[in-house]
């Protein structure tokens, strides 16, 4: 590549605003009393596997991180806001004194600092701990709808794996199988009425994605049922049709529906086990988290098929920036790649979103540089790609202008 095509972009990017399509940010609260030793336990870092024993081990626990890409987009992004590091046994104190002034200062510092450093202008928010909500800065924090708990729990004693049942959130006392779905239409239209900008599926993390037709016969007659009562058969075709069911209230609403795709509950979450539920919904949109990794080439295949496909790298250039440029390069061949390609930070607080808004540019500098340098783009066009990503596409998918 050459310095000029990558440098010109890296310059690009470094100023261009940035929409994520999906964070956990946690509220002010939680950011008071924020230090380096919470934000690494609230941070990918740890779930670095294994870790070599406890973060207040310093040396060791810096030794056992210091290569990966978490921690590395961590720290570049502390550097960025804070300008301290790199952090060493030595520095650790002064880095964390530095976090916790500049929290304590301000209750809001962690949205503040997403906006001034990492150049967000919105972002979507997913409160599994609380679904639907803005984390207090609706302003700032559009909510996506979990809808876990509607797929999983049949049963009143059922909850998902974020403690969240349908029983606790509704009162469906009295209510039959085709009252409920009535009710979870009306419930899509409250959320959106109330500011939520898609559906969101974490069900990668409770099963495989590989969804059957479902069958409503048997789902009806599931609902209610005690879990003890209930075949896995029964149960996997309540679910299947309770996702279906959401797939189509996703198109009613018209709101994108996000899938996570790849790690979680790992075989079973590759991309193309939903390739069924993809072509049985042509009008539902598709927004495949986290480029499915490590079956980054199967958002791809789908990509290359199907128009209702949303490929978003959310997650992944934290997670190994090298699969991060793969996919950007694939998917842009493909010709339709540039059109509905989104990004997400994914992460618990301001500080960590930063680096991931630093991760997502320097992918985007390395795979559109190579892309020009090999002369598979211009470089006017690899800067409008490179905005159509960080935050147009996304403003427009999810209407957030
Ligand atoms: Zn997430």
């Amino acid at each position: 590549m050459t310095r000029t095509a990558h440098s010109a972009l890296a310059e690009h990017l470094a100023a261009l605003p940035v929409v994520s399509t999906h964070e956990h940010h946690r509220e002010d609260a939680f950011h008071a009393d924020l230090d380096l030793d919470k934000l690494f336990a609230n941070s990918y870092v740890g779930w670095i596997n294994p870790l070599p024993g406890p973060i207040r081990d310093r040396a060791r626990f810096l030794d056992a991180v210091g290569h990966s890409a978490y921690f590395r987009w961590l720290e570049r992004g502390l550097r960025h806001i804070y300008g301290v590091g790199p952090i060493t046994p030595e520095t650790w104190d002064a880095v964390s004194e530095a976090i916790r002034q500049a929290h304590v200062s301000s209750p809001t510092w962690h949205v503040a600092l997403m906006r001034r450093f990492g150049h967000y202008r919105r972002a979507i928010q997913d409160s599994y701990w609380a679904p639907g909500s803005a984390a207090g800065h609706p302003d700032f924090f559009a909510p996506t709808f979990r809808i876990n708990c509607y797929v999983l729990c049949h049963h009143p004693l059922m909850t998902d794996h974020n403690g969240n049942s349908p029983w606790q959130r509704h009162d469906l006392a009295g209510l039959d199988f085709d009252a409920y779905l009535l009710l979870l239409d009306q419930v899509v239209a409250e959320q959106k009425q109330a500011g939520a900008v898609a559906l969101k599926s974490a069900l990668a993390y409770d099963r495989d994605l590989a969804f059957t037709s479902g069958d409503r016969e048997t789902a009806a007659r599931v609902f209610g049922a005690h879990p003890n009562a209930v075949s896995d058969a029964d149960r996997r075709a309540y679910q299947d049709f309770l996702l279906h069911h959401l797939c189509e209230l996703a198109a009613r609403h018209d709101l994108p529906f996000q899938h996570h795709t790849g790690l979680a509950k790992l075989s079973g979450s590759r991309p193309l086990n939903l390739e069924p539920t993809i072509a049985r919904h042509p009008q539902t949109r598709f927004v495949l988290f986290h480029g499915g990794f490590p079956w980054v080439h199967e958002i791809g295949g789908l990509l290359h098929h199907y128009r209702n496909v949303y490929p978003d790298l959310t997650w992944l250039p934290l997670i190994a920036p090298t699969a991060a440029i793969r996919a950007v390069r694939e998917w842009l061949e493909l010709g339709n790649g540039a059109a509905n390609l989104c990004w997400g930070g994914d992460a618990w607080t301001g500080d960590e979103s930063v680096g991931a808004a630093l991760a997502l540019k320097h992918v985007l500098s390395v795979a559109l540089g190579q892309l020009v340098e090999e002369g598979s783009l211009g470089l006017e066009e690899a800067r409008r790609i490179a905005g159509q990503v960080c935050h147009e596409n996304a403003a427009r998918i999810y209407g957030l202008g």
